[in-house]
């Protein structure tokens, strides 16, 4: 018997993963399958993008770049971040890392360790947990609830700091609800954070330009007070409908940076060059086919919330952000991973059980209307129908 780490007996899985594999073999079968399952965008990436990686490859670029990605790119990424947010960023303070999965790798694995607290909404993506059992850390959940647009409360959240918290992560737009928490509530969290220095914050804003209804985007950024304690995740994925090209990007506080270039250096080198040349052409280029994206989702929104309310047993808060559906399923009478599971067997609809996202998770179930406006309508009839049985 070979004896490894214990981290590797508490490290979970992404089940949108399994979900997405199942789905694939289902349909390789003849089976006629909806894919709701998987949070990426259904879109290509914009051709320039595109164009802007074969360029690179032909002008020559198949080496390393240094471990923490180009100053160009770095350069494009403080760019985009004044525009979005309004402060500015130096490079020095930016790396780009294989996807924004791997700044939460490294953010947790910067603060976890045995005797540690981290705390993380629940229900939210479900590897900051994994993650954080990896390391031997305690992971304290930040109830996500409905009731409060499943937003996190600022008063909740600073209730769970002990002098063992490290870390305390952050989402919003979230995944997997839609919520999106409004500015108000960042401030009071903000002010809070101030009589406890000792927490470091990570931000996840990967979805910052997918809000819907007027809602707006308010970035931990925006606050000078915890700046040098906020690490921002941020990437390609989503906005450019980028998930395969495993490009993202995070902003550092000096005390920290040289912690996560040394990680790459030692796990990744860097990130591949053409996707970085690649990431310059998405900053830069036209945002068309972001703004005709995000359009698209919006019109999705209304379809599958309209859709889902329509069911009996099932009740659908409006999103406001990110590309998720968040349904509670209760009056089903069926545990929610169950009703998924028996959906994609039962009704050719792939989407995945709450509790794949949390404790809270129980009792809804997560679609992503990342897939075309006739497949929601087909999914939705589909749903009604296996309901009816
Ligand atoms: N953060 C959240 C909230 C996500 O939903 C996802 C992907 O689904 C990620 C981070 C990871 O993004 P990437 O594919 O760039 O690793």
């Amino acid at each position: 018997m070979l004896r490894t780490i214990s981290g590797f007996d508490r490290i979970g899985e992404e089940n949108a993963f399994a979900v997405l594999a199942r789905a694939t073999a289902l349909s390789a079968q003849g089976k006629d399958i909806i894919n709701l399952g998987i949070g990426q965008p259904d879109f290509k990436t914009p051709a320039h993008i595109v164009e802007a990686a074969i360029k690179a490859l032909k002008d020559g670029h198949h080496g390393y770049t240094p471990a923490n990605g180009l100053l160009a790119t770095r350069e494009a990424v403080a760019r985009r971040t004044l525009t979005t947010t309004g402060v500015e960023v130096s490079p020095e303070n930016i790396i780009i890392v294989p996807g924004g999965k791997v700044t939460m790798f490294a953010a947790i694995m910067i603060f976890g360790e045995p005797g540690a607290e981290i705390l993380y909404p629940d229900p939210g993506f479900p590897i900051y947990r994994s993650m954080i059992e990896f390391t031997g850390a305690k992971p304290v959940p930040v109830p996500i609830r409905e009731e409060n647009g499943f937003a996190f409360s600022a008063e909740e959240t600073l209730s769970l700091i002990t002098p063992n918290t490290r870390l305390l992560i952050l989402n919003s737009p979230a995944n997997p609800t839609g919520g999106v928490t409004p500015k108000s509530e960042i401030e009071k969290l903000v002010k809070g954070l101030e009589d406890h220095p000792h927490v470091a914050i990570m931000s996840d804003e990967i979805y910052d330009v997918m809000t819907y209804d007027g809602e707006e985007h308010c970035s931990l950024l925006t606050f000078p007070q915890i700046r040098d304690r906020l690490i921002v995740l941020n990437g390609w994925s989503k906005t450019w409908a980028m998930t395969g090209w495993r490009m993202g990007w995070s902003i550092w506080p000096d005390q920290l940076y040289d912690k996560v270039r040394k990680l790459a250096v030692n796990c990744w080198s860097c990130v591949n060059a053409p996707s970085q040349y690649a990431g310059i052409a998405a900053i830069d280029g036209p945002q068309d086919d972001v703004e005709k994206m995000c359009k698209a989702f919006d019109n999705r929104r209304k379809i599958v919330v309209d859709g889902l309310n329509s069911l009996p047993g099932i009740s659908c808060a409006t999103p406001k952000g990110a590309f998720y559906a968040f349904p509670n399923v209760k009056e089903t009478g069926w545990p929610a991973k169950k009703l998924a599971s028996a959906l994609l067997d039962g009704a050719g609809v792939a989407l995945i059980g709450g509790p794949d996202f949390g404790i809270l998770g129980e009792g809804y179930i997560r679609l992503s209307y990342a897939n075309s406006e006739e497949n929601i309508i087909r999914a939705i009839e589909r749903i009604e129908k296996f309901l009816a049985k």
